[in-house]
């Protein structure tokens, strides 16, 4: 092996070009693959910024092509050599550099490689794990370079976004206290407070508000947080957001200000001009058209309700449905009538994994409408079901009653599943949308209490508020989410400002004077002090990054991301640590853990 010495590389790869033909050049990288035709040895080399090939002919500098010799692939070199042009039939119009080569003079060997445990090429089927583990050799991908570099991008021109807009990029602390986003803490014993321990940020959310309260007017912030939640496939847990707050602001500035950073997002990084404002739409309508808060609303299938036409169903499944307080949803698929049982059979059981205890399918058919349940549905109900479901002949009817959550989570899979299996999911269009007007609170029938749909600072409708203590079901909150292609990629609200709302929104959330003292007091007090009116939003840069970059996977725009069990395949954690480290932090693991 050799030392660079005062070798200095003159560019990367790709940037040699026709115009440096006759000069000399020096280059560093990777051997991306080795070819030995009759002693005249070629070699692809690998930067960051692509390919280009160099040669090693016997005759043109003896010495460089004995050493070439020894190559293998992802060995590290520094050749230095002149740029020629590649004869003719040579020329590579698929490669940016495809027009010339490098002929080496002289070249100096870095480091060996070991035998990789996969090609680091682009189109490598390579196993999940093996990536992780080795994910330094991933990385060296260039499908996860162009990534990564990608992700770099964005985030810089979200940085000059907010700067150009008046806002300050400030830091907010990691070890911190409990933020109520709604997730599990994960917390850090303190060595030096036996039995105390700080709590990683689910978000900067406090901090944000602290910092509205302090002045500053415009802030944000691109912030790594952490939730220490049961994983699925679109979560890790720790992730970066884009934090955002500011003062005095109606719900119109942050919708204009996330606009304007996507659409700049969209048009820079994709060349993709978005329409301008976003629809908006209202969480009711959204439950009522979709199922779902966080529609796609790239294809048009539409849900009904139908409770109101089958009050005295004799059909028992409606009937019981309405009965235990539930709802009765429906859907169209037209032109699908010709699926067979089996499909409708396939769909039914998708659907119990969402609580779906069954699913009516009815076919419009030439000679009516035809299905098991029809007997039981009278003349009246059929027509008016029909006619609310715009029917024709041809079309599937897809039924389903039980509790409002259920109906409408089933119904949403279900719209879902249509559409894929109509395949009308159109794959390069991008529809943003803001849904808007939240309820303030869910009720949780577990815990048998009013929970908040945000979180609890988040601002009631003003001609909301005497609902607070009489009808809190009722109240829409000045919250919003920001959905794009079904996906919820930010949400935000304006914030309780007023110490007098804030403490009624703790009662309606049955937290007490005492709790809300010991949790929160810092903001509580801080709201004494003349808060002003602000409001923010947050956004998902992973999410935002895996449609982007058109990814599969939320852990191909994460340099270094865990799996689905919370782990870093690479550096081995989570792991144990010594009994020492746990006794300084006055902590034991018990053996029933380890078991
Ligand atoms: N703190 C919220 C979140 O992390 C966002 C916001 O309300 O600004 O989801």
């Amino acid at each position: 092996m050799e030392e660079m010495g005062s070798w200095k590389r003159t560019s990367y790869c790709t940037e040699v070009g026709k115009t440096d033909v006759g000069k000399t050049v020096c280059l560093m990288g990777w051997v991306n693959s080795y070819r030995d035709h009759g002693g005249v040895i070629f070699i692809d080399l690998r930067d960051r910024a692509g390919l280009v090939q160099v040669v090693f002919n016997p005759t043109f500098a003896a010495s460089a092509h004995d050493k070439a010799n020894l190559l293998r692939n992802e060995w590290v070199i520094a050749v230095s050599g002149e740029v020629r042009p590649r004869p003719a039939d040579m020329v590579n119009p698929k490669l940016r550099t495809g027009a010339i080569e490098v002929w080496v003079k002289e070249m100096r060997i870095l480091n060996r490689s070991a035998a990789t445990p996969f090609a680091i090429e682009d189109e490598a089927k390579i196993n999940e794990e093996l990536r992780l583990k080795y994910r330094y050799l991933d990385l060296r991908r260039p499908e996860m370079q162009k990534k990564i570099i990608c992700r770099h991008r964005v985030v810089k021109l979200i940085r000059d976004h907010f700067d150009t807009n008046g806002f300050y990029e400030i830091e907010t602390p990691f070890l911190a206290k409990s933020t109520p986003e709604g997730a599990r803490d994960y917390l850090i014993p303190s060595r030096i407070s036996p039995g105390k321990f700080y709590a990683l940020p689910q978000s900067p959310q406090l901090f944000k508000q602290i910092l509205m309260v302090a002045g500053f007017d415009r802030y944000f912030q691109v912030v790594r947080c952490m939730r220490d939640e049961d994983l699925r496939a679109d979560r890790q847990p720790e992730f970066t957001q884009l934090d955002v707050e500011m003062s005095f602001p109606q719900p119109e500035d942050i919708y204009e200000l996330i606009e304007g950073v996507l659409a700049r997002i969209w048009k820079e990084i994709l060349g993709i001009e978005i329409p301008r404002p976003f629809p908006k739409l209202s969480w009711d309508e959204a439950m009522s058209k979709y199922g779902c808060d966080k529609p796609d609303t790239r294809y048009e299938l539409f849900l009904q309700d139908l409770s109101d036409i089958f009050p005295n169903s004799e059909y028992r499944f409606f009937k019981q449905a309405l009965a235990d307080g539930g709802i009765i949803k429906g859907m169209n698929a037209p032109g699908c009538a010709e699926w067979s049982r089996k499909d409708t059979d396939d769909l039914t059981y998708a659907l119990k994994a969402y609580g779906a205890k069954g699913l009516t399918a009815m076919r419009l058919q030439d000679s009516g409408l035809a299905g098991p349940v029809v007997k039981y549905l009278s003349a009246d109900e059929q027509n008016k079901m029909l006619e609310r479901l715009s029917a024709k002949k041809g079309d599937l009817i897809l039924i389903m009653g039980d509790k409002f959550a259920v109906t409408n989570e089933a119904m949403n899979q279900l719209r879902q599943m249509i559409a894929r299996k109509m395949n009308i999911i159109p794959e390069h269009k991008y529809n943003f949308l803001w849904v808007v007007d939240f309820p303030l609170f869910d009720w949780s029938e577990n815990e048998k209490r009013w929970k908040s749909t945000h979180h609890p600072f988040t601002m009631p409708r003003a001609e909301d508020l005497d609902k607070l203590e009489f009808d809190p079901g009722k109240i829409k909150a000045l919250a919003y989410d920001i959905v794009l292609n079904g996906v919820e990629i930010g949400g935000g609200s304006i914030r309780i400002h007023r110490p007098d709302i804030q403490e009624r929104v703790f009662h309606a959330l049955g937290i007490s004077d005492e709790e809300a003292k010991i949790k929160f007091g810092f903001l509580l007090d801080a709201f004494k002090y003349g808060a002003p009116p602000h409001g923010g939003i947050a956004l998902g840069i992973d999410r935002l990054m895996q449609i982007v970059v058109g990814g599969t996977s939320i852990r191909d725009v994460i340099p270094f991301p865990k799996t689905q069990a919370g782990a870093d395949l690479m550096v081995d954690a989570p792991s144990e640590v010594s009994e020492d480290q746990l006794k300084e932090l006055h902590l034991e693991v018990t053996k029933e853990d380890l078991t």
